[in-house]
């Protein structure tokens, strides 16, 4: 079976890097982005700045009109994927988002702790 952006994928994400596809769900079957001639989702080697904005936001374009755009967000942010443009959000935007989520997740355990204390 196909993989978002599998053909890119192969090419652009190091072996030992390779996500566990597999496990992702069947939500693959319904991405838009199955296959991505056009090259959008992952950036070629030595990609300058502005082309690589550009490339983004033509991904991030494809993104907002796929069904399955949160089931991918998500199944980016837990494997954490590090490479492309992932259900609308490129590499660094999900490590700003994974991050928040972290300090939410540290904020919340020191509530509970402190409840806990009395
Ligand atoms: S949200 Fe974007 S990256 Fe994810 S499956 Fe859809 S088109 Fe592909």
């Amino acid at each position: 079976m196909l993989q978002p952006h599998q053909p890119l994928l192969d090419a652009a994400v190091p072996p030992q890097r390779t996500p566990a596809r597999d496990q992702a769900g069947p939500w693959h079957s319904e991405a838009v982005c199955r296959r991505d001639e056009a090259g959008l989702f992952f950036a070629p080697s030595k990609e300058p700045t502005a082309a690589r904005l550009s490339r983004e936001e033509a991904a991030k374009r494809v993104c907002a009109r796929c069904p399955v755009m949160v089931e991918c967000r998500e199944h980016a942010l837990l494997q954490p994927e590090p490479y492309g443009v992932w259900g609308g959000l490129t590499a660094a935007e999900r490590r700003v988002v994974l991050a928040r989520r972290r300090r939410r997740e540290a904020e919340l355990q020191r509530a509970v702790r402190v409840a806990a204390a009395g």
